[in-house]
């Protein structure tokens, strides 16, 4: 738990948001600011800062965000149509939140690259 990070807020419910989901190890909530129809966050519950942190004793926690993002593409209803799953590191990629987060995107059609 880092003091001042919002994504570690939300997971201990001292900030608000709209949960999706939550478990042991990782709660989902809608984005803040959403790009597309569907615009979720996937989160680890236990802080950390970006895949940059990440080492191998993580490789199911992160295999877990993905089905995860999976569960919740169905029922969004957006599995068919696709979706995009995002993760920024490091500032010039554009992460602006230091806590590991999946964006699930869908909803719409999307170009790519994004910026
Ligand atoms: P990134 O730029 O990849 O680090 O993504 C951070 C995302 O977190 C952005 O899409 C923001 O809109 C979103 N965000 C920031 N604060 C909140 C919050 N309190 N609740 C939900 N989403 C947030
Ligand atoms: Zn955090």
């Amino acid at each position: 738990m880092s003091d001042s990070c919002i994504f570690c807020k939300i997971v201990s419910n001292e900030a608000k948001a709209t949960i999706v989901y939550r478990d042991e190890q990782v709660t989902a909530f809608r984005d803040l600011h959403p790009v597309a129809p569907t615009h979720i966050l996937i989160v680890p519950n236990r802080h950390i800062d970006s895949v940059g942190a990440l080492d191998a004793e993580d490789e199911q926690l992160i295999g877990h965000i993905f089905t995860v993002a999976r569960k919740l593409a169905e029922e969004e209803g957006i599995s068919n149509g696709g979706y995009r799953l995002i993760t920024n590191t490091g500032s010039q990629a554009g992460q602006s939140v230091f806590h590991l987060h999946v964006h699930l995107i869908g909803g719409q059609r999307m170009k790519y690259p994004m910026g």
